[in-house]
């Protein structure tokens, strides 16, 4: 026998780990600097790690009331009623439980391109049909409310990226206003904040009490430290926020990744810290790499350095795993995630001596 149709669906390449990386270079993983996957700097949240501990004696239970305590959280943090949390494994679960919630077989989407690879796999496992909207690079890939409305065709399903992963770039509040407007009443327009803590611009939070149309999505994965543990959620307009009830896995999120959350919510330090050594890492990129870059509202910052297969390579040879971004149709770019001082100083270094060794 075999599975339905899946030939239309892409494979998700994930970033490489240190230790993949390492054994097959014969390096030391300890000496090896990691700025590929828009982690955290500093790790996860101290005081997650320590909920976490605590935890493993409860994990014979289902997490009902960590579940709910963190739904309450969150929700009283967004000033939304609970019913609007939709706790997913990851940002990326979360986004599945939209396309489950929105999708008739069939129905088509609108993703960004370059963009978030899951947007349109997840609307594929959910029978949906993909679109895409470009991001011009000769405009450095700015997102306006044109952006995007130039290529709508009445598409179920909207996804935003704010800030976009891997060029760095935002929308206004304005427009994604205009955007909810101009496009149908049954159209979702999904504002994925995944990295909007790093941004000094305020969340689109306020424009789902003035509509049905739009909903967010947030993770622990990058501000928080926590994406091994895999935490995200929707928040959505309260008109349809009691859909999640009907599509939702039971416990979508574990006792562990709630614990976890629960924890980092309350341990501002270690947002702040990572906050703000990002800014002084995009910043200090910006300035001293030997190449150019694009502004970003993320942890990471999108560089323009020729052959990005051949750049990547070599730095990773030299112990600096950055992203090539030719799977997002931008060979000639690397994303670099923003380290500590000391591995984002080390990683420009290495870089920079790359980047002529290769263009030589
Ligand atoms: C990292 C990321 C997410 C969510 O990732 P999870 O680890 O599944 O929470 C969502 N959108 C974008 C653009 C991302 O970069």
């Amino acid at each position: 026998m075999q599975p339905r149709d899946l030939s239309a669906h892409t494979v998700y390449r994930a970033g490489r780990g240190i230790e993949e990386v390492a054994r097959e270079l014969g390096l030391d993983p300890d000496e090896m600097v990691k700025l590929a996957s828009n982690e955290n700097m500093f790790g996860p949240s101290p005081l997650a790690v320590e909920a976490i501990r605590d935890s493993a004696e409860r994990m014979h239970s289902y997490p009902k009331s960590s579940h709910a305590d963190l739904v309450e959280a969150l929700a009283s943090m967004w000033d939304a009623d609970p019913e609007q949390v939709w706790l997913g494994n990851g940002g990326d679960g979360a986004l599945d439980c939209l396309a489950r919630a929105m999708l008739e077989p069939g129905d088509e989407v609108l993703v960004p391109k370059p963009g978030f690879a899951y947007y349109a796999m997840s609307a594929r496992y959910h029978h949906g049909e993909v679109n895409e909207y470009t991001l011009s690079k000769a405009d450095d890939f700015a997102q306006t409310a044109e952006t995007v409305l130039k290529d709508y065709d009445g598409e179920r399903i909207v996804y935003l990226t704010s800030p976009h992963n891997p060029t760095g770039a935002e929308f206004t509040t304005e427009a994604v206003r205009t955007i909810a407007e101009e496009t149908d009443e049954e159209t979702l327009v999904l504002v994925d904040e995944a990295y909007g803590e790093f941004a000094d611009s305020p969340s689109k939070r306020p424009l789902l009490d003035e509509r049905e149309d739009v909903a967010l999505l947030r993770t622990f994965s990058k501000a928080y430290g926590l994406a091994g543990v895999r935490l995200g959620y929707a928040l959505v307009p309260e008109e349809w926020a009691d859909a999640y009830a009907r599509i939702n896995t039971p416990f979508s999120a574990s006792e562990l990744a709630c614990r976890a959350g629960l924890a980092a919510l309350s341990d501002d330090d270690h947002v702040d810290r990572s906050v703000e050594t990002a800014a002084w890492a995009r910043e200090y990129i910006h300035d001293e790499l030997a190449a150019d870059t694009w502004d970003s509202a993320g942890n990471f910052v999108l560089a323009e350095v020729g052959d990005a297969a051949a750049v990547a390579e070599a730095a990773q040879e030299q112990g600096v795993i950055v992203r090539d971004c030719s799977s997002f149709g931008l060979p000639e770019c690397i994303r670099i995630t923003c380290g500590t001082e000391e591995d984002t100083e080390h990683a420009v270094a290495v870089l920079n001596d790359v980047i002529e060794v290769v263009e030589a």
